[in-house]
């Protein structure tokens, strides 16, 4: 009976009943340097800037259009300095198409409005607008830092990061007393907090003159004295407020990871470690790190531009291949991340498709909603692929499915990939409480997502 039920039920295991003590080793060590680019990495700006320059130590240098390219050879492109691609040159010729693993470095936060500086009774405020999916109400009464660049008239770009070194002032949008919050508190969740009252409070000491916005001017005034810019310039300016929340371990076991943007940077970290760590590959390997994927992947930036079509281009004519031949033999891990089954909102999961905390990387068959709408719904025969590259590769992982059907869903830049005629499935890391200031994952499924991309990448 014992062997027949071993034989034919499938049972998933804890992670941590499936690694030796010497690979628990590695999965903190993997951990510390992923917690150490989080920590930098509060833009997709920044995350790019810092993934070029670990590639850089990594031996990739810049790709020129028309380069001759050798089997072995690491080379990157940066999109306008929001997205990234490397590569790394294949023993095969690209007919035989690319292994691709593509995440992005975008996340949800306040975007500054371009007129966002006023004053109002005597305190100084910057007006937002969101971007991506968030839940306003989380974003009140937190501390926030300011990153961006402005764009000035004469073409010079100044960068601006305040709030998140030590020592430095940090931002806040306040939020109501419950003592007078009776009505507010009758709201929904939705509406308790608007978009319009996601004002961030900047400051209070009012210039010395007799005029008025005497507080609005005297920020200016700071703000003229440290960056050179005037109010005009925010016309011209990405300037995003991000949570002020160091990354940090989380639990008496120190498993998990409490930090802001693991959607997606936890998979852009692992695919970035993976490529770094493959030499020689059979086929050619290309890392994707894209950008506005939480807007949907518009944009020149996003995963629907022209310009990963233009690199792949590019390197296809090197090899005298059309770049649609290579596309029809590539095949894409689109590494985003997935929900991990809350205990707190059961009524939302349905737990035995949900993927959970310590069981590894998380595939997703599809994405979508409802009737699996936009998604790309990868063939069976992907995921039997798969199961036999983690076998092979000791690589624990998990099915992962967005909570009950019809309860909500959403996307990734995997239909896009697939799109492309490319074999595209999900795979990632599982997080808690996603987009949110503050999210959750687990060590060991971010280290086995960075174990999966580099399976894919070597086989
Ligand atoms: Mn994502
Ligand atoms: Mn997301």
């Amino acid at each position: 009976m014992e062997d027949i039920r071993n034989n034919l039920f499938y049972e998933q295991k804890n992670g941590y009943d499936l690694i030796t003590p010497q690979e628990h080793a590695l999965v903190e060590e993997y951990a510390a340097d992923y917690m150490r680019y989080l920590d930098i990495s509060r833009t997709e700006r920044e995350a790019v800037a810092n993934a070029i320059s670990e590639a850089e130590e990594n031996g990739f240098i810049p790709y020129e259009p028309g380069m001759a390219l050798q089997p072995g050879q690491k080379v990157y492109r940066c999109n306008r300095g929001k997205s990234l691609i490397l590569a790394v040159i294949g023993k095969e010729s690209l007919a035989n198409g690319a292994v691709i693993a593509g995440a992005h470095v975008d996340c949800p936060r306040l975007d500054l409005k371009q007129n966002p500086l006023y004053e109002s009774d005597e305190l100084a405020f910057l007006k937002t607008h969101y971007y991506g999916g968030i839940k306003k109400y989380q974003w009140v009464a937190i501390p926030l830092e300011l990153h961006g660049v402005v764009a000035l008239k004469s073409g010079e770009t100044v960068e601006i990061t305040i709030g998140h070194r030590a020592g430095e002032p940090r931002f806040v949008i306040t939020d109501l007393l419950p003592h007078l919050a009776a009505d507010q508190m009758k709201k929904t969740m939705a509406e308790g907090i608007t978009g319009e009252g996601l004002n961030i409070l900047i400051g209070s000491i009012p210039y010395a003159d007799d005029g008025k916005d005497r507080v609005k001017l005297a920020v200016l005034s700071l703000l003229n004295d440290a960056y050179g810019i005037a109010e005009e310039d925010f016309l011209s300016a990405e300037l995003c407020a991000v949570p002020a929340f160091e990354v940090s371990e989380i639990g008496f076991d120190r498993s998990l990871i409490g930090g802001y943007g693991h959607d997606d940077r936890s998979c852009a970290y692992a695919e970035l470690k993976a490529i770094f760590t493959v030499e020689n590959p059979r086929r050619t390997c290309i890392c994707i790190l894209a950008d506005k994927e939480e807007i949907g992947s518009d944009g020149v930036t996003g995963m629907q531009s022209a310009a990963f079509d233009c690199f792949m281009e590019d390197l296809c004519a090197s090899q005298g291949v059309a770049l649609r031949r290579c596309f029809e033999n590539s095949f894409c891990l689109s590494a985003d991340v997935c929900n991990a089954y809350d205990p707190n909102f059961p009524e939302v999961s349905e737990k035995r498709n949900d993927s959970k905390i310590n069981y590894g990387m998380g595939i997703c068959k599809y994405t979508g909603s409802r009737g699996k709408y936009n998604t790309s719904d990868a063939s069976a025969e992907i995921v039997g692929m798969m199961r036999k590259l983690f076998a092979v590769n000791n690589v624990v992982w998990q099915m992962a499915e967005l909570g009950k059907v019809d309860q909500g869903g959403g996307g990734t830049i995997a239909m896009y990939m697939a799109n492309r005629n490319i074999d595209t499935i999900d795979a990632g890391v599982p997080v808690l409480s996603m987009h949110s200031p503050y999210e959750v994952v687990a060590k060991f499924d971010c280290y086995m997502t960075y174990k999966g991309v580099l399976a894919a990448y070597r086989n």
